[in-house]
């Protein structure tokens, strides 16, 4: 019940650039945690961050099974499922190398009251601290 109520599913595909294979990595969720960095709004975090195709370079190279070596490869993450009650996590705290320690990204992130993901459409309601 509460698993249906909160529990999504998220996709990782990856793209082998050697061989062009694809490998999906099925994940549940019950908390969408959002990287916000440089992102004025949730839909901004959403389709620029979450949503967005990642390069899988240099030292993020991507160990393809059918390559049998590190590879460049283009990682695309999506829903599979979206769970009645979407609660999101703003990840205000970002690691900075050079000071060695967490900082807070504290500025506003703007949340709009309907979002649409894909081709489902999610609402909003309540109010949040932004
Ligand atoms: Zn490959």
């Amino acid at each position: 019940m509460v698993d249906m109520m909160f529990e999504g599913k998220t996709v990782a595909k990856t793209k082998c650039m050697g061989c062009e294979s694809t490998t999906s990595v099925e994940e549940a969720f019950i908390f969408l945690s959002l990287e916000i960095e440089r992102c004025t709004s949730l839909t901004d975090a959403l389709h620029h961050k979450f949503l967005a195709a990642e390069v899988l370079k240099g030292e993020n190279k991507f160990l393809c099974a059918k390559c049998g070596t590190y590879q460049v490869a283009e990682k695309t993450c999506s829903f599979k499922r979206l769970p009645q009650i979407l609660i999101i996590q703003l990840k205000r705290f970002k690691y900075v190398q050079s000071q060695q320690r967490f900082v807070r990204l504290d500025y506003r992130v703007q949340f709009p009251l309907e979002i649409r993901i894909g081709s489902d459409e999610v609402l909003f309601l309540g109010q949040t601290s932004g």
